[in-house]
């Protein structure tokens, strides 16, 4: 399966799909929960899961691998994955034991990624001269592995903490693209108005993959205005306002949420034509259920 292929031919007939990603859980607990959850959760259909790498710069090791996920989830549920790869203190090495990895378990598709700098670290730093940007990544990649791989790579329509300007942004995306990769999948983001127009924006300078769009459900109100003030994500005045009013109420929020989610995927599907969402579960799996509940997608 590629995915940029699936989605192409499905958009066509207006067929919906989903993907799921999840994060290497810290304790060995956190581990087995997840894997019921990722099991149940293939009940759901998912196009495919994807595992992220390291995200948030973690500087210890946690007590399972993004490998060995993306290999279980493979191999055990038989799912389709996507796994991601940073740049981020990565040697050479260290790329090819990740990449020969993924190769053996019969994973056949990458998300190349530049990576979140270490928590420890004031700004992200190299520690290959050959990974300075996620580019580089998708041309190794494509360079040692010609197709095996689909390559998929991050787009931002709020801009990136480090690069505001949108336009030089899009013109990085599309160079990720040019190098070998075949979709995006793009940062959260809670103004629709803005997504659909930088979509536009990347179809005028030529970007023809499919940009499939990053949904975080909104599910605790303390963490959802940290997360939206750690990736400087706006968020329109009427959600906020709606938020701010049940705020002490947790059942309330949920409620909320998968409304205002459930409404934001609505409109990306009648009025961008964009027909897969992207899943940031948190590694839970109540709101991204109620929201396909909500849209009337789950079968
Ligand atoms: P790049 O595309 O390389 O961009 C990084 C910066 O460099 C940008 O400011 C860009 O404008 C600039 N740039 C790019 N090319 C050039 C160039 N040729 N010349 C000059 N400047 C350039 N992080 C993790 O650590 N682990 C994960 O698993 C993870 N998963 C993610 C999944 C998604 C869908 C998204 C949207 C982000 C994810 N991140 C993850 C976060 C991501 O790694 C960070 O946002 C990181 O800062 C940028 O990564 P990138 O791949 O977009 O980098």
């Amino acid at each position: 399966m590629k995915v940029s292929q699936t989605l192409q031919e499905n958009w066509k007939d207006e067929v919906v799909s989903f993907s799921f990603e999840y994060f290497v859980p810290k304790t060995a607990q956190g581990v087995q929960n997840l894997l019921e959850r990722i099991d149940r959760m293939k009940e759901l259909h998912p196009l495919f899961v994807d595992v992220t790498w390291n995200a948030g710069g973690a500087s210890r090791q946690p007590v399972t691998s993004t490998n060995e996920l993306i290999g279980k989830a493979q191999k055990l549920y038989g799912l389709n994955t996507c796994m991601h790869l940073t740049c981020t203190g990565m040697s050479q090495e260290d790329v090819d034991l990740a990449l020969s990895k993924a190769y053996n378990s019969g994973c056949r598709c990458i998300l190349a990624l530049r990576g979140d700098a270490l928590v420890d670290d004031e700004k992200w730093d190299p520690s290959s001269e050959k990974f300075m940007y996620a580019r580089d990544l998708v041309k190794y990649i494509r360079a040692k592995y010609d197709d095996h791989f689909e390559i998929g790579v991050a787009g931002y329509p709020e801009g990136h903490p480090e690069q505001h300007d949108s336009e030089i942004l899009i013109d990085h995306l599309k160079e990720k693209l040019d190098a070998g990769a075949s979709f995006v999948i793009t940062q959260m983001f809670y103004d629709v108005e803005n997504f659909l127009s930088w979509v536009d924006r990347c179809r005028v300078k030529g970007i023809t993959a499919p940009i499939i769009p990053g949904i975080m459900p909104i599910s605790n109100y303390a963490s959802f205005v940290r997360r939206v003030k750690w990736c400087e994500i706006a968020v329109p005045k009427d959600i906020m306002c709606a938020l701010d009013s049940v705020k002490d109420d947790e059942a309330a929020v949920r409620d909320l949420g998968v409304d205002i989610m459930a409404n934001m995927c609505k409109t990306i599907m009648e009025r961008g034509h964009i027909y897969h969402l992207h899943f940031y579960t948190m590694n839970l799996e109540k709101s991204t259920k109620s929201i396909m509940d909500h849209l009337g997608v789950t079968y």
